[in-house]
This record gives structure tokens, sequence and C-alpha cells, in this order.
């Protein structure tokens, strides 16, 4: 309740801005979220549409960057990390009303077991193996996969889509997909060698769930990246690759370090805040002016 009610007094505040963003024909907007609730998210795309904004594909994000196609309208690229259960129930029903299409950077293991590892490391967080499942993200990939191993089990229903949603997804014709690795590991806590057994890996069971190889477009598990993943996702032929870094993506920009606006369930004027980029540069600023760590 205080979150919308900060959310609406933001909303006047950030008003000519949100104005301003909203008329950028000048690069394109690109958004992202995780596990959506269909009443937010379809407050979201209807706002969108109505606001005249085109949704596109990675194939075409990939020739507006090379300069292929001019950007002359207002181009939105939508995408969701993950595969989690919601993107079934939730988001493709508001694609299909509305005609559009999104990208899906699903981790494979994730649909495999129901979960994912760091739902399971948040579930055992009384564990002594670690202090804060924080931890977790930032240790070599071979530590944190023997911490999990050793967890008790995951409890509770499935929290991913499992084969038969993906499947639909794909024939809905408005989904298309992307490499996220298969067990959500971090690209810059791999070995190189690691790294592409994961990507490989994903890349197989995508192909045999949905028949698409997942080798166009790759998203960095947490935003994670270094000089390292990305000589490793060039090598295998990816044409661009995103990450959580906030701002839009430009005529010109590394294809393989494309920027996205996290959106999320708040109320419509948080997520406009959100993903134009205006709602977590603030409140990073008001941390930092009261001393407060980051801990992401
Ligand atoms: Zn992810």
């Amino acid at each position: 309740m205080m979150r919308k009610l900060l959310a609406k007094i933001l909303y006047l505040i950030f008003y000519k801005k949100i104005v301003k963003s909203s008329l950028r024909q000048d690069a394109i907007l690109s958004i992202y979220g995780h596990d959506q609730q269909k009443e937010p998210f379809e407050k979201l795309i209807a706002w969108l549409v109505n606001h005249d904004y085109v949704f596109i594909t990675p194939e075409k994000v990939y020739s507006l960057i090379l300069g292929n196609e001019p950007l002359d309208k207002k181009y939105v690229w939508l995408s969701f990390d993950d595969g989690w259960k919601s993107g079934y129930d939730n988001v493709l029903p508001v694609l299909e009303k509305y005609q559009i299409p999104a990208t899906f950077f699903i981790a494979s293991k994730g649909i495999e077991d129901g979960y994912y590892w760091y739902s399971r490391a948040f579930q055992n967080r009384e564990s002594d193996l670690y202090k804060e499942v924080d931890e977790l993200w930032k240790i070599p990939n071979v530590e944190r996969s023997k911490v999990i191993d050793k967890l008790p089990a995951y409890k509770g229903p499935r929290i991913t889509m499992n084969e038969e949603e993906l499947k639909k997804l794909k024939r809905s014709g408005f989904a298309n997909f992307g490499n996220h690795t298969h067990d959500h590991v971090m690209s810059d806590k791999c070995t190189k060698q690691e790294l592409s057994v994961e990507i490989d890996k994903c890349s197989l069971i995508m192909k045999n769930i949905t028949g698409d190889d997942c080798s166009f477009i790759y998203s960095y598990p947490n935003g994670n990246l270094d000089v390292n993943s990305v000589e490793v996702i060039k090598e295998k032929g990816f044409k661009l690759a995103a990450t959580v870094k906030i701002g839009w993506i430009n005529l010109g920009d590394n294809p393989f370090d494309l920027r996205r606006n996290e959106f999320n369930n708040g109320c419509l004027e948080e997520n406009l805040m959100q993903i134009y980029g205006l709602w977590t540069p603030f409140f990073n600023r008001i941390k930092r002016l009261l001393g407060v760590k980051n801990h992401k």
C-alpha cells in the first residue's frame, strides 16, 4: 500500500520525463520480467499498445541495431527470464489477446526439475552451508553446485513451466525462445568449458521440446558477464545477448551487451517508471544519500 502511494507521488514528479520517454523513436524500449501476475502485466501491455508501441522480435532488434532497417517507430522488445509457470498461465493469454511477440529465456534444468536452484537455496536459507543466499551467486560454479546438492530437496508446488506448456507457448506463434543456460549458472563464475556445456545442454533440451535450439539470443543469468563468457557465446554463433543493465537499445550498440529495464507486479505508475529506467536509479540515489549498502 505504501509502495503504491509512493509510486503515485513519484509518477507526478516524473510525469514530464515519462511523457518525453514515451515519445522516443530513436531507440528501442527494452523491457523484461520474471514471475508475472496477470493484472499488472496486462495493464502495462495495454498502456504500451494504446501508446502506439510496436512489439518486435530479437531478429528485428538485431536488424535495427545494425542499421539494416530505420529506427522510425516506437519499438519495444519484451522478454522474460527463467521459464516461470506464470509465463504460460498469465503472460501467454495477454500475448494472444494483444497479438504481440515475446522472448522467453529458458533455464532448461528448471523445466526438468519444476524449480530453480536458487528457490531451493532460499527455501533452505537457515542452512549452515551459507550465511545468505546471495553468497551463492558469487562463488565458482562448481562450489555452488556442491552446496546445492547437499541441501534438503525442494518442497512445494511446481514454479516453472512444464514441457507441455512450453510446447503450447511455441505453438501459439507469439513466443520465441532464447538460451539462459541449463542450470541458471552465472556466466562469469564458470570456466569457458563449463559454460559451453551449460549452453549446449539448454540448446539440446529446448530443441527437443520446442524444435527451437535457442542459438540466436542469450540472456546472462543474473546479468553476470565477463570477457570469457562473451567469448563463449560469440564462438557459439549467438547474434545477441541480453544483460540487466538499465537503459535503451540504440543504433550501433554492442549486440552482446543489450540493456533491459525490469518491470514487476507493482501498479502501472511504478511499472512505467521501471520501464523508462527512472525507478531503480532514483532509489539507488536515495540509498546512497542515506548510506544504505546495496546487497545485490
Ligand atoms: Zn534468470
